[in-house]
């Protein structure tokens, strides 16, 4: 069959469903909350093979996709390499996956500051509600509303995300601010720093609106750095004195909070990173959570994305496991004549690929808090360098 089928969010994950669904001819709504357009504030994607052909199976523009890197590069805390590996990738933006995606939608399809609350199927169709009390009625809905998902609420209540018990500082730099000898020899790699009670990891990304000519671009800075949950509340909260469930608004981060990292970077950083870190942007932070669902799908209703599973960043799938889901649900949603065996269906084949994501995920978060007999404090004695270096942000087969 084909029919109506009603998105709730539209972030990537919901972009790409409506594109794989709009592809084999179903009418599609997206609703998302957010009243302005969305941008994901610069940050880097590590493209694979399979995102590529997902991409280019609902149609995006793939001119100018992103920045080619050879090689991977581990430094030691003086700034020494300890490890080489080549592995040529191309690192793309979220801006612009997102913006590819967003131009695929007709006027009037996708419809932002529309809040969902909940919903209630029937054997005709399924009912989406909205905060302001509208409603609308679909024959599938889609739940792509992120790891807080309010469907995924509704549906598996008992699924919480889990906190890891660390951050993700992020930042950017200017290709044109870093020394030279960061420019020649850093910023050209996809770059780790392994000690015990931290992992960071950067490369190059598009300068400002897509910019890829050398000397436009940006040093995208990640790392991974364990807080405790007292210290993490403390963090959480704003200088008003109000503590933010989960993740906090970059610009309400404390300024304390931000000097606090510098001198722990400055202190505990390889030298490359500290320097980029001197020339970047305010740093902002995120809490890694995580959690995966048992099933994607119940009755009409169905999981795509982080509202399914969110694996760890490490393993850079985030995007590529939701253009999975969207490719596979719409191939599942072809022609069937029985929505909900469809959707059955649907979870069965991605429910196991969520869980190879999170667990490969896991394990390389877990790495953060290894300490080899004889430390590892500055990096240079990592004794699962080769597979951090393997598998970071390399599909999961
Ligand atoms: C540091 C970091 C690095 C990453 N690196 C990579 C990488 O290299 N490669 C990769 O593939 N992925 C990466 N990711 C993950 C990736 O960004 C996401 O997994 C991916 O974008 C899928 O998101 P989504 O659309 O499912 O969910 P989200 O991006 O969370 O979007 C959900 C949307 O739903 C909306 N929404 C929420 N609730 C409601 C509601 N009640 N009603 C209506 N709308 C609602 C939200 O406003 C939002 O727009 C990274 C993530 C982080 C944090």
């Amino acid at each position: 069959m084909t029919g109506k089928a009603l998105v709730c969010g539209g972030s990537i994950g919901g972009l790409f469903v409506a594109a794989a669904l709009r592809r084999r001819g179903w009418q599609v709504e997206v609703f998302e909350r957010t009243a302005v357009e969305l941008s994901g504030r610069g940050a880097g994607i590590v493209t694979h093979d399979v995102l590529n052909a997902a991409l280019e199976a609902v149609g995006v523009d793939m001119s100018d996709l992103g920045v080619a890197v050879e090689d991977r590069v581990t430094w030691d805390l003086a700034g020494n390499e300890v490890g080489r590996m080549r592995l040529p990738q191309v690192v793309t933006s979220w801006d612009r996956i997102h913006r590819g995606l967003r131009r695929l939608m007709p006027e009037g399809t996708h419809h932002l500051d529309r809040g969902v609350t909940g919903y209630a199927q029937d054997a005709d169709g399924v009912t989406l509600r909205f905060v302001d009390g509208s409603e609308a009625r679909g024959d599938v809905l889609v739940g792509a509303d992120g790891f807080r998902s309010a469907i995924r609420g509704q549906m598996l209540p008992e699924v919480q995300p889990v906190y890891s018990g660390y951050v993700v500082w992020r930042t950017l730099a200017h290709e044109a601010d870093l020394p030279a000898q960061v420019q020649d020899e850093v910023f050209p790699h996809f770059g780790f720093h392994l000690p015990t009670g931290g992992q960071f990891v950067g490369y190059p990304i598009a300068g400002v609106e897509n910019d890829l000519r050398p000397g436009h671009r940006r040093y995208n800075f990640v790392w991974y750095m364990p807080v405790e949950v007292g210290r993490l509340r403390d963090m959480l909260t704003d200088g008003e004195g109000v503590l933010h469930s989960v993740s906090i608004p970059p610009p309400l981060v404390r300024e304390d909070v931000v000097a606090a990292m510098k001198a722990e970077a400055e202190a505990r950083l390889a030298r490359p990173f500290v320097e980029i870190l001197r020339v970047s942007e305010r740093p902002f932070f995120t809490p890694i959570y995580d959690h995966v669902s048992p099933v994607m799908a119940e009755g009409r209703v169905a999981l795509a994305g982080d509202a399914a599973c969110v694996a760890r960043p490490h393993v850079g799938m985030g995007v590529t496991k939701a253009a999975c889901d969207a490719l596979a649900l719409a191939r599942h949603l072809d022609g069937a004549g029985d929505v909900a065996a469809a959707l059955r269906a649907y979870s069965a084949e991605r429910v196991p690929e969520a869980e190879k994501a999170w667990s490969r995920s896991r394990r390389l978060g877990a790495y953060l808090f290894d300490e080899p007999p004889g430390g590892n404090a500055d990096g240079a004695r990592n004794r699962h360098l080769d597979e951090i270096m393997r598998e970071t942000a390399v599909m999961v087969d």
